[in-house]
């Protein structure tokens, strides 16, 4: 797959300010452009790679974190891209590292925005429907977010309040034609505006819905009720837009795409250059191999759960290794945990307790619930091909 880049400028061994240019086989020329990204420790995620798509009407996928916005544009220009050779930049998801830097980026640049339409609402302010008094100069986006005061001060609230005065040409459900040759997939489950961009039979922006060697982390249903108020009436269950569930048919997605358009570049937002070397990514194989760890960590939580009722703290306690425990870390593990529960109970191996604890039911059929989630589609495609 890699025979398709040329590094334009080499970066460091994490693949910080690479510049590289992918020449697809029609011609079509992309960018890949990872700026640096604020997260270290051991659940760095390396830079976040923004793209340039050379098309008939050129654009840019993200902008990077906050602060980014301009080195993204000086990386662009060492790739021989000018902004005014750009048409538009799409947002490929909510999350800071990936459209922190996008206010500095259109204030140099004038360029417009495109989103998924959930993005267009949860960056606005809605003061008087804080989930909690100090969140309300928090966009809704980041209502749910459990960083400390600490984090979001330095890292988010300048990019927060200048994001509230964008204006969003917005993206719909589904998969939406953008060009002749390029269109979007709403693949919610990771946040719940994720798009990925096509680009004909060639390549795919994936953003952070699949990544090579990290599994994305997966958004929570109980998200869902703090936000409502503001996303409705588009979405009215929490299943359509947040979840490990809404996550595992996103991949359940991928896959029919992978069979529809075979051979496609896939370019991810994380670790796509990272410790020195190219991560390639096959989409149907990368998609399996996310779907089989979330159905073994799910088997995984229903045995830690065998002897008693524990908490989600607990269970990664006893789930992940102590390294991924430190600091910030104790949070994104838990949150993993509680994605994984809600499966569980809805397929009624886990039931919940007093104390915010989770218990074994003494069933195991979150296989069986997994596969029907994801089977419809592939079941008529299975279908589909026996006639060929
Ligand atoms: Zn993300
Ligand atoms: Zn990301």
């Amino acid at each position: 797959m890699m025979e398709h880049a040329e590094t334009i400028h080499k970066g460091d061994g994490s693949g910080n300010e690479m510049v590289v240019r992918f020449r697809l086989p029609s011609g079509l020329e992309v960018f890949g452009l990872p700026t640096k990204n604020a997260y270290g420790g051991h659940w760095d995620l390396g830079p976040t790679w923004n793209y340039a798509v050379m098309s008939d009407r050129p654009f840019l996928v993200d902008a990077g974190k906050f602060g980014q916005g301009k080195r993204l544009l000086a990386m662009m220009e060492a790739g021989g891209i000018t902004n005014t050779d750009l048409d538009f930049v799409l947002i490929s998801h909510s999350h800071e590292d990936h459209d922190g830097g996008l206010a500095e980026l259109i204030e140099a640049t004038r360029l417009k925005v495109k989103a998924h339409a959930i993005y267009d609402q949860l960056i606005r302010h809605y003061p008087a429907q804080s989930p909690e008094p100090k969140k309300k100069h928090f966009p809704a986006k980041c209502w749910h977010c459990f960083m400390p005061e600490s984090f979001y001060a330095k890292n988010c609230l300048d990019y927060h309040r200048v994001l509230q005065g964008l204006s969003v040409d917005v993206i719909g459900d589904g998969r939406t034609q953008l060009g002749s040759d390029v269109c979007t997939y709403h693949l919610p489950g990771h946040s719940p505006d994720c798009l990925a961009v096509r680009l004909g039979d060639e390549a795919l922006i994936v953003g952070d819905i699949i990544l090579p060697d990290i599994s994305p982390w997966p958004t929570r249903k109980e998200m869902f009720a703090e936000v409502a108020q503001v996303i409705q009436p588009a979405y009215t269950k929490a299943a359509a837009i947040f979840g490990l569930s809404r996550y595992l048919q996103s991949l359940k997605t991928l896959i029919q795409v992978a069979d529809d358009h075979p051979g496609l570049l896939v370019l991810p937002a994380h670790r796509l250059y990272y410790n020195d070397r190219w991560n390639p990514i096959d989409l149907a194989d990368r998609s399996r191999q996310l779907l089989a760890h979330h159905i073994e960590r799910c088997g995984a939580i229903v045995e830690i759960l065998g002897g008693q009722p524990k908490t989600a703290e607990e269970i990664a306690e006893d789930y992940f290794e102590d390294r991924l425990l430190d600091g910030f870390g104790a949070l994104m593990a838990a949150n993993e945990i509680v994605s994984h529960c809600e499966l569980l109970v809805d397929s009624g191996d886990v039931v919940t307790t007093g104390g915010n604890r989770y218990a074994a039911s003494g069933s195991t059929q979150f296989e069986t619930h997994i596969q029907a989630l994801i089977s419809d589609g592939m079941a008529s495609k299975k279908r589909r091909r026996s006639w060929k």
